[in-house]
């Protein structure tokens, strides 16, 4: 921690994308600092760019849609959860296509992608943001809120309405070992009931066993990573769509049956309330002997997952 990172080398991958279901080619490329997260559309002409923040927050039913200009860039919450998890902080990344590939339906491809490209510190501080008073918001009986706290934490509960998964919660501190190892190999899922609903809405397009769980009335088609994979990957989401506001966050997330429109309506209400200087931006000073190599074991860790 303490200062801004990038990936050290270009880094590519090929996959078709969940709703689409078109092929896509995706580059990750290093950019500099206090540059964020950068999508370029490789596809269109004059290669437009769509930054990842709440401002470009287009769709959020069933995935995360960025757009600006009429351009958009769909599902980013799993790659950007990858970003998170590993706390870089700035990469363009290009796509020959309207969506993120889906790779095998987790975070995990996206991150060991990073891993290989290697991780490069810039000798720019990084800044946090930490919340100092409670924000909540409620959708009838869906509600999310974030109360402040030294480390990021999520406690996510949800009712999946299946006899097979009635209720599932889970409690855990996200670091960087939390998120590569409880967090990042949960997959997205479907259930056989919604199938014809979404193809009918030109969803799930690409969504196959190859990359989604998938549940039946019986249960899984495909063996699970997890028991309660789910509600892990309903964690991953949450911590690819905060990522949005692109700083890490420091404060305890209290989800209750939460999906993106939830999760991105925390955003935007944690983004109003930085305009209005009521949660405050915690700046980690960089130490000064710099530049010094980035070792290649993880960095220190916080507390592991409860
Ligand atoms: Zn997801």
């Amino acid at each position: 921690m303490g200062r801004q990172k990038t990936i050290a080398s270009a880094i590519g991958c090929f996959g078709v994308g969940l709703h689409t279901g078109r092929e896509v080619a995706m580059t990750l490329l290093p950019s500099p600092p206090n540059s964020g997260i950068v999508f370029r559309r490789m596809d269109l002409p004059d290669t437009p760019v769509v930054e990842a923040c709440p401002e470009n927050i287009l769709d959020v039913h069933y995935a995360t849609t960025l757009g600006k200009g009429g351009v958009e860039v769909k599902t980013v919450e799993h790659l950007l959860a990858a970003l998170a998890g590993l706390g870089i902080d700035n990469l363009i990344v290009e796509i020959s296509g309207p969506e993120v590939p889906v790779m095998d339906g987790s975070a995990a491809p996206f991150v060991d992608l990073l891993l290989q490209a290697g991780i490069r510190r810039h000798y720019v501080p990084k800044t946090y943001i930490r919340v100092t008073r409670p924000l909540a918001i409620e959708m009838g009986d869906r509600s999310i809120q974030i109360l402040p706290s030294k480390r990021f934490r999520i406690h996510y509960t949800m009712c999946f309405n299946h006899p097979c998964f009635p209720e599932q919660s889970i409690q855990l501190q996200v670091s960087r070992r939390s998120f590569i190892r409880e967090i990042a190999p949960s997959r997205t899922y479907g259930f056989l009931r919604d199938v014809e609903y979404l193809w009918g809405r030109g969803l799930a397009l690409g969504g196959s066993l190859e990359n989604a769980v998938v549940i039946g009335e019986e249960g899984p088609l495909n063996d699970l990573r997890f028991e309660d994979e789910l509600i892990r990957h309903k964690v991953l989401d949450l911590i690819g769509d905060l990522y949005l506001l692109g700083r890490s966050l420091q404060g305890t997330v209290v989800a209750n049956g939460a999906g993106h429109l939830l999760h991105t309506a925390l955003v935007k209400e944690i983004q109003r309330h930085l305009h209005l200087d009521q949660v405050s931006r915690c700046v980690v000073t960089a130490p000064e002997s710099l530049p010094f190599p980035l070792p290649a074991s993880p960095e220190p860790l916080g507390s592991p997952a409860l």
